[in-house]
């Protein structure tokens, strides 16, 4: 069944377009209210990393719904956010951390944004005031979020009401702005060089962090950086003062083959953010990991973070993310994804090499992005009026593929790529499946706008 507009109260994303219901998830698929099954290779947005239907996580939720849903924190601990927090900062890389639960990843860094100016003020640095992050980025849709995000389309219509004191750096995408005759470490170090200006430009003790997403996810189609940019930019963030915050609300638990996606560029951040995988869409539930220390300084100074909300530490919420973990742990699902992302990655290859207008396939783990172009040779972009992005997810979901197509890969308006993310479950015969689904929609699409 499809729902029609004019027979629908809910506030649909598109006003104007009607969406399948569905009904029932099976593993790696969703089935809708016609019986049609959709192979689910973005788990929505890198959500649903243990797929559809998980017995022990169904099994947790319940049994916490069973002994108490939720009490607040105001008032109260609870165990599965006390142990969900001890699993989480002992697996963290870098020593010891505490766990502050929101609901979702624009609460996580809204907060680790609030808590980064409070940390500066507890340090007696009051004048800092400005947030840094990169061009072509995503962290959020509420205000504070969207204002740190450098995605073009997405703050269009709010620029005017955006926070003022944010300063956009250049983000590290070798694919287009790495130079023919530039190693990758002498790309690093420039793309680097562009926070250490920005910063310079402010002023002393003006900044007060630096976020940026470890692999960049929606905006640029799972763009990972080059080996030693995340070094240099912590080392310019400790030189300038700034904390350094680290989004990996969709790069982060396990999607990269590393449980946090910073583990495989060798540094260790102030704040960690994190949401989607965390929870697997069994609950919705984000985190801002911060350093002991940090909060320690509040913990010694002030006493109490100054923000908070009704659902931070959420009872059922962290049971089900507690058996995420659990059974990420029993099945080895995070050394699974490392494997099955490089067996992607070569089924990608094998289909899409030698296409005219495939210009990278890129990624790690099982978060890879597939950037669409017209001319290979130039990477020139397709452009934005053509709608390719849409025309390919029209296209998927008729083949009966969910993944997650978007628009401005190139300049943050013209240009297209994929994000594909499928669950950790995947199997060999799944991701065969998946690239021809992907093949078939690519090319239906690429021939209406041609
Ligand atoms: N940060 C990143 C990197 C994201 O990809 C997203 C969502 O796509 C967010 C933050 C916002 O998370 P949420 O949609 O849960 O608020």
């Amino acid at each position: 069944m499809t729902r029609q507009p004019n027979r629908t109260r809910m506030f649909h994303r598109d006003l104007r377009k009607s969406y399948p219901e569905a009904q029932e998830g099976q593993g790696a698929y969703i089935l809708d209210t016609t019986g049609k099954q959709y192979l689910d290779a973005s788990g929505g947005a890198a959500v649903s990393c243990l797929g559809h239907g998980h017995p022990k996580i169904l099994e947790a939720v319940k049994a916490q719904l069973d002994r108490m849903a939720f009490a607040h924190t105001a008032f109260f601990t609870n165990s599965p956010a006390e142990t969900l927090a001890e699993t989480l900062s002992r697996k963290a890389p870098g020593g010891d951390w505490r766990v502050y639960f929101l609901s979702g990843g624009s609460e996580a860094n809204e907060t680790a944004l609030k808590l980064a100016r409070q940390i500066q003020r507890e340090r007696g640095q009051d004048t800092r005031d400005h947030f840094l992050s990169r061009r072509f980025s995503y962290h959020g849709n509420t205000l504070g979020a969207l204002s740190v995000s450098g995605s073009v389309g997405r703050r269009a219509a709010f620029e005017p009401i955006l926070l003022p004191k944010v300063r956009h750096v250049e983000p590290c995408f070798a694919y287009r702005h790495q130079g023919e005759d530039e190693t990758a470490k002498a790309y690093g170090e420039r793309a680097a060089a562009s926070l250490q200006t920005e910063v310079g430009a402010l002023g002393d003790e003006r900044a007060i962090a630096f976020i940026a997403e470890t692999v960049v996810g929606a905006t640029l189609g799972a763009v990972p950086p080059v080996p030693g940019y995340f070094k240099e930019i912590r080392r310019i963030c400790d030189e300038h003062g700034m904390l350094m915050i680290l989004d990996e609300v969709m790069s982060g638990m396990g999607r990269t083959g590393t449980l946090f996606a910073c583990e495989q560029d060798g540094v260790v951040p102030d704040m960690i953010s994190l949401a989607k995988g965390l929870g697997a869409g069994y609950q919705p539930i984000g985190a801002v990991l911060v350093r002991e220390e940090l909060a320690d300084e509040i913990e010694h100074g002030s006493g109490s973070f100054l923000s908070g909300h009704t659902y931070i530490g959420h009872a059922t919420a962290c049971a089900g993310a507690l058996a995420v973990q659990q059974v990420f742990e029993e099945d080895g699902l995070v050394a699974r994804v490392a494997d099955m992302g490089e067996k992607l990655q070569q089924a990608l290859e094998a289909r899409f090499a030698d296409h005219p207008h495939i210009g990278d396939i890129r990624g790690r783990g099982l978060f890879r992005g597939v950037e669409l172009v017209a001319a290979r040779e130039h990477k020139t972009p397709f452009p934005a009026t053509a709608g390719l992005a849409g025309r390919i997810k029209t296209h998927a979901m008729e083949n009966g593929l969910i993944c997650y197509p978007s628009q401005g890969t190139a300049d943050g308006v013209n240009g297209d790529h994929v994000l594909i993310a499928p669950p950790f479950i995947i199997t060999d015969d799944q991701v065969g499946e998946l690239t021809d689904k992907l093949a078939r929609s690519v090319d239906a699409a690429i021939t209406e706008v041609e």
